[in-house]
């Protein structure tokens, strides 16, 4: 018989059915219309009352170092420019009156307060901070391990050819527990494309680890580095753990060009990640996945030095990348909720994604009838549960998991 350490009753799955779920030890061991009645009533049983229930949230590219999370509310220091940005974050981080564990940690509770279950936060490593930033965010996803999974990428944002010494920081920090390695602008911001991504792709492949790439560089300067990307993903067998983050160009080149370049991804196993906003071009999103790019989403900067904008819900995301994407019929909808569940879920190689027997009971419920309506009004989430225990409730994040229990509602 089947095991049940407890049920969430009256639940709405994304494809309408309304069913139990039971969960024992961190996993879903049971899926199915009247389950809890079926089986046991000896186990607490806590009813969902017919909302929609869905998978945790999958956030693809994040800079958990550098949010204000928790701090009273400053005003955007920076220029209008990349490079002041990057300045301006060596002049005001290291002076912050919380420390970069305290903040990424703010930043993982709001995120899990709104459904959030998985994370892939860029941390800058550079010469004026070295592995200080890596090392607060490792202690803020140790703090945090029983709430949401976090995969680190080692960012060079200050560069890496034009300051001699961050490839063997990017070495060490991936030494030191980074997940990925990051990479930014090879031409713009390196001018030097060759030196830069055979730097860091060769840091990948003597750790077996993947890499995701910033790309902010517009029209055929982003795409020659798309392609070369590509080339060195292929040569090095790397298909599958390479991500290119932004990818702007991709909607700022020819139609036939943009084709290419998704045709050139897709065999090469290149992931996009997007976060939508940014004043920028917006890559094709329904093309590139047509072409079998697999196309994620992340929020990218939430209340940091970089933008005073964003909140970490997900949702909210969806919906921005689906206002400015021209997503108007649910099955487009469903396409922008699927860039921030199972397509993340696919990028960040993790097992056992979804709302199905032998999944990970990591999901959550909110007060909507489908997924579109779940993503264009995005309400508070009423319930989140990370490995089977309650992490959050009523939009807010519990001082600790707490099990599943018949009055928790
Ligand atoms: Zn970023």
């Amino acid at each position: 018989m089947t095991r049940v350490d407890a049920f969430l009753t009256n639940c709405r799955l994304a494809d309408g059915r309304v069913v139990d779920i039971g969960t024992a030890e961190g996993k879903i061991a049971i899926v199915g219309e009247g389950a809890a009645a079926a089986l046991s009533n000896s186990v607490p049983a806590l009813d969902i009352g017919g909302d929609l229930v869905l998978p945790g949230l999958v956030d693809g590219h994040m800079h958990l170092d550098k949010t204000l999370t928790g701090l009273r509310w400053m005003d955007h220091a920076a220029g209008p420019t990349r490079m002041s940005r990057i300045e301006t974050d060596k002049r005001i981080l290291p002076y912050l009156p919380l420390s970069t564990e305290e903040r990424a940690g703010n930043l993982i509770r709001d995120c899990v307060a709104r459904g959030t279950s998985h994370l892939r936060t860029h941390v800058d490593i550079d010469l004026e901070s070295g592995l200080a930033k890596l090392e607060g965010v490792l202690a803020a996803r140790e703090r945090y391990s029983d709430r949401a999974t976090l995969q680190i990428v080692a960012f060079p944002q200050s560069g890496v050819m034009r300051c001699p010494g961050v490839l063997d920081l990017l070495d060490a920090a991936v030494r030191s527990g980074a997940d990925l390695v990051g990479g930014i602008d090879p031409l713009e911001i390196d001018r030097d494309p060759k030196g830069q991504l055979d730097g860091i792709f060769a840091i990948a492949a003597r750790h077996g680890v993947g890499l995701d790439i910033h790309l902010h560089e517009p029209g055929e300067m982003g795409l020659f580095n798309v392609q070369e990307i590509c080339a060195r993903t292929r040569a090095l067998g790397l298909g599958g753990k390479v991500t290119i983050s932004h990818g702007f160009c991709l909607g700022s080149i020819t139609e036939r060009k943009a084709a290419e370049a998704a045709e050139r991804m897709a065999e090469a196993g290149v992931a996009l990640v997007t976060h939508g906003a940014g004043g920028l071009t917006m890559p094709p999103i329904e093309k590139l996945r047509a072409a079998g790019v697999l196309v994620f989403a992340g929020n990218d900067d939430i209340r940091d030095t970089w933008s005073p904008y964003g909140t970490g819900d997900l949702l909210e995301r969806a919906a921005t990348i689906g206002w400015k994407g021209d997503f108007r019929r649910d099955e487009q909808v469903e396409m922008a909720f699927d860039l921030v569940s199972a397509a993340g879920a696919r990028a960040l190689d993790i097992e056992d994604y979804g709302i199905t027997v032998g999944g990970a009971a990591n999901l959550f419920t909110i007060a909507a009838s489908c997924v579109a309506e779940a993503v264009a009004a995005h309400p508070s989430r009423k319930l989140v549960i990370f490995d089977g225990k309650v992490v959050a409730q009523g939009g807010a994040c519990l001082a600790a998991p707490t099990p599943i229990a018949n009055d928790a509602a």
